[in-house]
Order: C-alpha cells, then sequence, then structure tokens
C-alpha cells in the first residue's frame, strides 16, 4: 500500500494520513512535519528551507527530493507508506515515480482532497497546535475547552508561522498554480480519485479509505 494524499493546504491531508497510518500500520511521510522538524532542529537542511517556508514558497526541489528519497530508503517504508504533501508539482511526481521504478514499487493510489478555498482560509487561519504532543486544534472549528490549551496533555497550543493570513493566501495561490498538471499527471496513470474534503473527519476518512481501497 503506497498512498499519496493531495489536497491544497489546510484539506486535511495530514489529519487522514494520521488516521490512514493508524488502520494500515504503515508510516506517514509528511514533507511539511520533516521540513518543519529540522527547521526546529536548525540543521542545514531547515536553514536552507526555513525562508521559502517562512514567505509560503514551495522549497526547492533540488532540497525536497533528496530528503523523500533518503525517507523512501527507510525499513519501514518496506511494507509501505502514505506521503502527505509531496509531490507538489509535476516534477516532483515523476522524480517519485522514478525512485519507484529503481525498487520496482510504484504508487498505488492518489486521492487528491477538495475543499473550497474560503473553507481552507477558515481552517488554517484558526489552526492552533499543542507544542508537546501535536494535537491540532482550531479557534472556529474545534476550539480547546480551555483557550491555548491542549485538552488532551495540557501543553500549550501555538500557531504555525505560515499560518498567518498573508502567508496562507501565497500558499494557497502556489498550490493552485500547479494543482492541474500534477492532477492531469496521476489522471492519465488512472490511479488518482478525487474526494469531497468537507464534513466531519470520519465522514471524509471513510471516503478516502473506499478511494485507497477500491484498487
Ligand atoms: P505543508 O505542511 O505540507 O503545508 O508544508 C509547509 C511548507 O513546507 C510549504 O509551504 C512549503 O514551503 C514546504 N513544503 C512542504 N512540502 C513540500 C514539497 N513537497 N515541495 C516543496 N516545498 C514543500
Amino acid at each position: 500500500m503506497r498512498f499519496v494524499l493531495l489536497g491544497a493546504p489546510g484539506s486535511g491531508k495530514g489529519t487522514q494520513a494520521k488516521k490512514l497510518m493508524e488502520r494500515y500500520s504503515i508510516p506517514e511521510i509528511s514533507t511539511g512535519e520533516i521540513l518543519r522538524k529540522a527547521v526546529a532542529a536548525g540543521t542545514p537542511l531547515g536553514k536552507d528551507a526555513k525562508g521559502y517556508m517562512d514567505r509560503g514558497e514551495l522549497v526547492p526541489d533540488s532540497i525536497v527530493l533528496g530528503m523523500v528519497h533518503d525517507r523512501l530508503k527507510r525499513e519501514d517504508c518496506k511494507k509501505g507508506y502514505i506521503i502527505d504533501g509531496f509531490p507538489r508539482n509535476e516534477a516532483q511526481a515523476m522524480a517519485l515515480d522514478k525512485m519507484l521504478a529503481v525498487i520496482g514499487a510504484p504508487v498505488s493510489a492518489v486521492v487528491s482532497i477538495e475543499v473550497e478555498k474560503k473553507e481552507l482560509i477558515k481552517r488554517m487561519s484558526g489552526r492552533r497546535i499543542c507544542r508537546f504532543c501535536g494535537q491540532v486544534f482550531n479557534v472556529h472549528l474545534l476550539p480547546p475547552a480551555k483557550e491555548g490549551v491542549c485538552d488532551k496533555c495540557g501543553g500549550g497550543l501555538f500557531q504555525r508561522d505560515d499560518d498567518r493570513e498573508e502567508t496562507i493566501r501565497k500558499r494557497l495561490s502556489v498550490y493552485e498554480s500547479q494543482k492541474a498538471p500534477l492532477i492531469a499527471y496521476y489522471e492519465k496513470k488512472r490511479i488518482l480519485k478525487s474526494i469531497t474534503g468537507s464534513g466531519s473527519v470520519s465522514d471524509i476518512f471513510k471516503q478516502v479509505c473506499d478511494a485507497v481501497e477500491d484498487k
């Protein structure tokens, strides 16, 4: 099971990927999360990526491709994985296929989660994350019982730098500009399923599971 989740920032890819990871016992590979960790740890990769991320731009392929390649080579990916946030453009999709061709294990399903722009802005601008356990809340849609405090572990909540309105708009326009060729690439391969990403997390999860299992 080698799944790719496509969708705009804020479409819920990360949430769905974590649920898929539990259901199928395969790892989630989130390029955004790997990059954020590298930035927080101040590694050379993080230092190179930070400016692009703060501006809401894509980190150059020369940085991201090596990172994904290293991750896919790890032992835990042998039985499958869910990639979320990658590929972000056609060149990355082609590079992914090349990497996988070497091991003879192509992507088995690609699910695109579609959400309206207005809703995406609401989700991202309201997103707050627990510093300790990573639990995600939303001040508009899923507020914590006590403002600024995680319901699960009591940790403090923070807003991602790139979840501020200016950067959100930039990230969405970058996504829109790359979306059509990426979707066309996977449509041509007949492995793309599009689903509606509004509604409850569990309803969307059901659609995602139906899509990946219909193979
Ligand atoms: P995300 O959490 O997936 O929205 O990613 C946060 C930021 O990390 C993006 O706005 C980009 O700057 C960077 N990023 C994540 N994945 C990629 C990728 N596949 N290619 C280029 N940049 C990426």
